[in-house]
Order: C-alpha cells, then structure tokens, then sequence
C-alpha cells in the first residue's frame, strides 16, 4: 500500500464519485470546543463510501479481462461491488445471507445485482463466493482485506486535506479497518501532523482489544446498532497498517451512538447510518481529548431500513 496506488485509485474514480461536501456544524463546534466538519459520504453514490474501494477493485478486474464480480455482502459493499459492475458494464453476483431484510435485497438488484442466498453467517457466504467466482470464471472482491480497496478508500483522505487544508484530526469509524488504513495511508504520508482517530462501539471492540494485545484478537459476533461495524477481527491486511500509524482508538456505548443519530437528524437534518454516527459520538460525548482544532468526522454512509429509525429515536 502506497501513495501511488491511491492517486491511481483517484485517477480510476473521476468522473465516477459525488463530491461529497464537508459540512460545518456549528452545534458540534460549540458543544466539543472545537470547528467540526462531517465528511458526508452518505450523499456518496451506493449511499457510503464503499463505492471507492469496489470501483476501483472491479475495475481492475475489467481490466483483466473478468466478466463477473462475486462478493459476500448484503450491507454496503454489497451495494457498493453491485454499482461498480453496472457502471462498468459487467456481472455481479452478491451472496447475501437468508434473512437478509428485504431492503438490502431491493437496493442490490436495484443496481442490477443478481442475489444468491446461503446461510446465515458469513463464515458460511465467503467461501460460497469465492467458489461461485471460481466455477465462473470471475473475481472474488472482499470488502476490506485488499490493497486496491484500501486505496480506492484512501482517496476520502486526499478529498478531506484538498478541501480544507487546515485539518488538523480526522475521525474515522473502524469495521474491518479497510476505510481507516486507507486514511493513515494517505495522511501519514502527506501530512504526518495531522491526528487520525479510530472509533469502534464498545459491542464491537474488536481492533482496540487487538492493538492492547499487539495482535489479533477476534471476539464474539456482536449485535451493535452500527450493523457496518459488527466485524470480530481486524483485516490481515489493514491491522498492520493501523499498528503503525493510529493516533488514538475511542469507544462508544449503543446509548452515545444513538443519541449522536438523533442530534444530526434532528438538528443537522442530515439521515445518517449508526455506523457513522460513531464519530460523532465521540465528540459530542467528549471521548476525544481535542481543542479549538479543525475536526473532520468522517461520516461513512447513510443505508438505513426506515423501520430502524423509530428503535434509534425513541
Ligand atoms: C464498511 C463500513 C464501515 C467500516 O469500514 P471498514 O473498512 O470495514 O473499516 C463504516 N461505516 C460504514 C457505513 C460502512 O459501510
């Protein structure tokens, strides 16, 4: 992983991406005594950032000729690996668990994904996936454990210091560790100064057990209402990364995420995933040790089943 590789992944993605606006809140500001930004890639096309990673990995595999993209999803890269192949004009199949709600299967085929159903974990849906591939003759595209995806995310980095240069920390909710490796990449290298912080819930606490433990940990399946979180272990790929260059890793408890949720619907008019509302969490709940500093939380995606809203509000 290297710099290089994530201005190539800029290159593949222009033309392709929203231009996701960095919203000031002036709310947030005053409540965590500094000038907070959300990067707000709910607006992003799929709904998250996951589009980024999976363009520029299908990509890669149109480039090699692939016909078809396999992946293990019913969440956002999903999603995300269902658009990329549409846009680029090639097959995807996305195996997604039994009782996915049905949502998810709406927005996939809504893509032009074709669904395949096995399971109910994820442990089970992989190694489907990557036999489907085989058997096809496509390419199996995993959701975080990947250099081309972690450079496709890193270009949310590059995005954030162009459009405002004075950043000084930046937020970032952590699953499998492809989004946030993918900003240390891009932000050690280029401007080393600038903090970068991981948030995880307390429910799915999975990378800040493991960097304790200077290894990785993998802890239970975990029922935390940032479903894009519920990972159990850090990547093979990505944990290195974050070992290396992680400046701080917070944790916030389901109550913080929901009230962080309900403050930037209500307030910011601005319908967030859990997931993101992590990293509004830890500021407004002062678990970041930050002042009168330019903050960018990275708000990640916006994929929510409405009938959840009313259980976050309540
Ligand atoms: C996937 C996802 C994350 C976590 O990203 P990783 O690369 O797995 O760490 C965070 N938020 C949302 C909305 C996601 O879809």
């Amino acid at each position: 992983m290297n710099l290089e590789m994530v201005y190539h992944a800029q290159e593949n993605l222009s033309g392709i991406l929203n231009q996701t606006p960095l919203l000031e809140s002036q709310q947030l500001s005053r409540l965590s005594d500094n000038h907070v930004y959300l990067k707000s890639e709910h607006l992003q096309k799929s709904g998250s950032f996951k589009i980024r990673g999976a363009y520029n990995a299908v990509k890669a595999a149109v480039e090699k000729g692939a016909k078809l993209v396999v992946a293990a999803s019913s969440g956002n890269h999903g999603q995300a690996v269902a658009l990329a192949a549409k846009l680029l004009n090639i097959k995807a199949i996305i195996v997604i668990p039994e009782n996915a709600a049905t949502c998810k299967k709406d927005a996939i085929t809504a893509y032009g994904g074709e669904i395949e159903y096995c399971g109910l974990t994820s442990s089970e849906r992989i190694p489907r996936a990557i036999k489907i591939a085989k058997e096809k003759l496509g390419e199996f595209i995993p959701p975080y454990d990947h250099p081309l995806i972690i450079a496709g995310q890193a270009t949310v980095g590059l995005e954030i210091i162009e459009s405002l240069p004075e950043t000084d920390a930046i937020i970032v909710p952590i699953g499998g560790g492809g989004l946030i490796a993918g900003v240390l990449t891009t932000i050690k290298a280029l401007h080393p100064g600038i903090k970068v912080i991981g948030v995880e819930p307390e429910l799915a606490n999975d990378t800040y057990l493991s960097l304790k433990a200077n290894e990785r940990v993998e802890v239970n399946a975990t029922k935390t209402i940032a479903d894009g979180l519920r990972t159990t272990t850090p990547g093979d790929m990505t944990f290195p990364i974050l070992q290396e260059h992680l400046d701080d890793l917070v944790l916030v408890s389901e109550s913080e995420i929901k009230t962080a949720f309900k403050f930037v619907l209500e307030r910011m008019k601005q319908l967030i995933e859990p997931s993101s509302a992590t990293t509004i969490a830890a500021l407004m709940h002062h678990k970041i040790d930050l002042k009168n500093k330019h903050v960018v939380c990275l708000v990640s995606g916006g994929n929510i089943d409405l009938d959840e809203i009313n259980a976050l509000i309540k």
